[in-house]
């Protein structure tokens, strides 16, 4: 009997090896079988054929083949496991998951959740003529990574289809992958429309045997294009010829559990190993993308050009949430009918000062983010650990009007009741929304009504096609700029520029912007749509920092009981890691009860460092476990 190296689906780190069994013939690489272990019987996953067995291990016969995955599949989950610091079996577990029992027939998920989709434009744009042939010339030549940028609107959804279509003439299979939340009846039909059943869904709305029924029809080969949130990268497609990543610049792509992966560097890794091209879209792109792609350039918005951005200085006007300008602007609505988005950041704001007068936040001089207030009353770094006492007047203008970010927008919705009556007020955020299905009836709602609001958090800005809204508002665009994470100023432009995108997809649209501080760089550029001068400058800024694309970065948190453990810790690693420049100790606000900290490392080498890191977690684990410690270690970590 053939030998074959199998590494047992067991989560414990001691046991992150792999083992030998004997396999049937014909059984290979990519294999799911049963296999004996200890006294019980688990899954195992065939990494390869082994010629002979290691001295003094006398192989068992491994039981049924359950399952077959593509062998770069394989490779896919190792390279998985070693980049982001995780197990071979937890990584191959995201490729192999386990198969629930079979029940009654039920119509594939795609069908029932779609909506009607768009018929095919008679005619290409030229650039998206230009863009659907520079992909498929890359699919023939063996794969290549292209970045597809241009306005929301400009027929980027559009160039995906044709690239599908065009790997699905060359006998190659699709996977798309769209943001979770933007994962809509509306994205889902307009696939349906064009490819029919050959379309499979995987996101976590799905039942497991929903789930189950669409990873049969893809790996039997009846389904061939695959539309899906982050783990669809993993889907056992054969014969992969394209991936499209809309939405590039959603931090949604990053897992923020074991296996810390980044779909969309899975997605190129997946690509070169098929030979398979990638293919990033966005209105918005990231500053990484921006700087290591191909850019395949959609000039202009197809239908109504890009709504006029109107930003309201909260210095001058009163009245926040609601100020005069954008009460006017919601009680025309209320007066002739129409639709407004408006968006708050209530979730994720750290509590900041900011002084109403000048409107300064204040930052860190190492890291350019902006200091969070602690308990204790202290400004603090959550990159480097930088402290200072939070001042009682404003150390820029001097003013007495230092106030407490966000505050605000809890009133929101109860000023909008009482000023605004006649506005039906839906709410779209994860308090209020938890599934697919709930998701679709606000949004049917909202499509339906005559006079209405939306309010909610960014997931109103993201890959909702609205019709017939004719304003959209940032309520308060301080909070985002004041998040303690060098890419706040990245978000805070992609969410007014998305959001700008959203308003007015059918009439001229409106949208305002409402900040203390008006002229911070990514609220100038979004209100000017300038997309490249924001890229370029914001690559001048992390240039000097040396933060991504310049540098990779590797986090360390650990978290327990007692702030004095989770401190010495965090500085022992420091000293034992040695000169590789990590920052911090920062202590960070607590979560849960538990005092956190975190170390950041600037690195070009991050599986080097993240190793060196996990090895000396590994030697300090009994002194850790007693302290009630626990650590993570993310490798370009999304979110600070
Ligand atoms: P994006 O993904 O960039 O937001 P879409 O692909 O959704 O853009 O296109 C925006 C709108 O323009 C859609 O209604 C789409 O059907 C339409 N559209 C796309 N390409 C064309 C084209 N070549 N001619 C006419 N309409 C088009
Ligand atoms: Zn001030
Ligand atoms: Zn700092």
């Amino acid at each position: 009997m053939p030998l074959a190296s199998v590494y047992p689906l067991i989560s414990a780190r001691a046991l992150a090896r792999p083992f030998t069994y004997e396999v049937p013939p014909g059984v290979g690489k990519g294999a799911v079988v049963s296999v004996p272990f200890g006294r019980s019987s688990r899954r195992g996953v065939v990494v390869g054929l082994e010629p002979e067995a290691p001295a003094g291990v006398e192989p068992l016969p491994v039981g049924r083949v359950m399952d077959e995955l593509p062998p770069a599949l394989v490779d896919l989950a190792l390279w998985v496991a070693d980049y982001y610091g995780s197990t071979p079996a937890r990584a191959l577990e995201l490729v192999a998951p386990r198969r629930p029992a079979r029940r009654k027939e039920q119509a594939p998920p795609a069908e029932r959740q779609s909506l009607g989709g768009e018929p095919e434009p008679a005619e290409l744009t030229a650039s998206q003529r230009a863009a659907v042939a520079r992909v498929a010339a890359g699919i023939d030549e063996g794969g290549g990574l292209f970045l597809l940028h241009g306005p929301t609107g400009s027929g980027k959804t559009e160039v995906y289809l044709q690239a599908c279509g065009a790997a699905l003439e060359r006998g190659r299979g699709a996977i798309v992958l769209v943001p979770e939340i933007a994962l809509t009846p509306q994205t889902l039909g307009r696939f349906r429309a064009r490819f029919g059943d050959r379309i499979a869904v995987l996101h976590s709305g799905l039942t497991e045997a929903e789930r189950r029924d669409e990873r049969e029809r893809i790996a039997s080969g009846e389904a061939r294009v695959v539309v899906g949130a982050r783990s669809a990268i993993f889907a056992p497609l054969h014969g992969l010829g394209l991936v499209c990543v809309d939405e590039e610049h959603d931090a949604s792509y990053k897992q923020e559990s074991d296996p810390r992966y980044d779909a969309r560097a899975v997605a190129a890794k997946r690509a070169a190993l098929e030979g398979a091209v990638a293919l990033y879209g966005s209105a918005t792109p990231r500053p990484e993308s921006w700087a290591a792609l191909e850019r395949l350039r959609l000039e202009e918005r197809l239908g109504a050009p890009l709504p006029a951005v109107t930003v309201v200085d909260l210095r001058r006007e009163a009245g926040y949430p609601l100020s005069a300008p954008l009460l006017a602007a919601l009680g025309r609505i209320a007066r002739d009918g129409g639709k407004a988005i408006l968006l708050l950041n209530r979730r994720g704001v750290a509590p900041a000062i900011h002084c109403r007068a000048c409107g300064a936040t204040r930052r860190c001089r190492n890291c350019d983010v902006a200091l969070v207030l602690h308990r204790d009353g202290a400004l603090r770094c959550h990159h480097c650990g930088f402290a200072e006492p939070a001042p009682e007047l404003c150390p820029e203008c001097g003013s007495p009007e230092l106030a407490r970010l966000g505050a605000g927008t809890q009133r929101l919705e109860r000023e909008l009741a009482e000023r605004l009556p006649a506005l039906e007020r839906l709410r779209l955020d994860a308090d209020a929304v938890s599934g697919p299905s709930e998701l679709a009836a606000v949004l049917r709602r909202f499509r339906e009504a005559d006079r209405a609001v939306l309010l909610g958090t960014q997931m109103v800005a993201k890959g909702h096609h609205f019709e017939g809204v004719s304003l959209a508002a940032v309520v308060d665009a301080d909070t985002a700029l004041a998040l303690p994470d060098f890419r706040a100023e990245e978000r805070m432009f992609q969410l007014v520029t998305q959001l700008a995108g959203r308003s007015g997809r059918d009439a001229p649209g409106r949208v305002i912007v409402q900040t203390f501080q008006p002229d911070a760089r990514p609220i100038v550029h979004a209100a000017r749509h300038d997309v490249e001068r924001f890229l370029a400058e914001e690559l001048e800024r992390r240039r000097e920092l040396s933060y991504p694309p310049f540098r990779h970065l590797v986090r360390v948190l650990v978290a327990g009981p007692e702030p004095g453990d989770v401190l010495r810790a965090l500085a022992e690693l420091r000293e034992r890691v040695g000169d590789a420049g990590l920052i911090g100790p920062a202590p960070l606000l607590r979560l849960r009860g538990r005092h956190r900290a975190q170390l950041i490392g600037k690195t070009e080498q991050p599986r080097a460092l993240a190793s060196r890191i996990a090895r000396l977690l590994a030697a300090a684990a009994p002194a850790m476990r007693r302290a009630g410690l626990t650590a993570v270690v993310d490798v370009d970590p999304q979110s600070l």
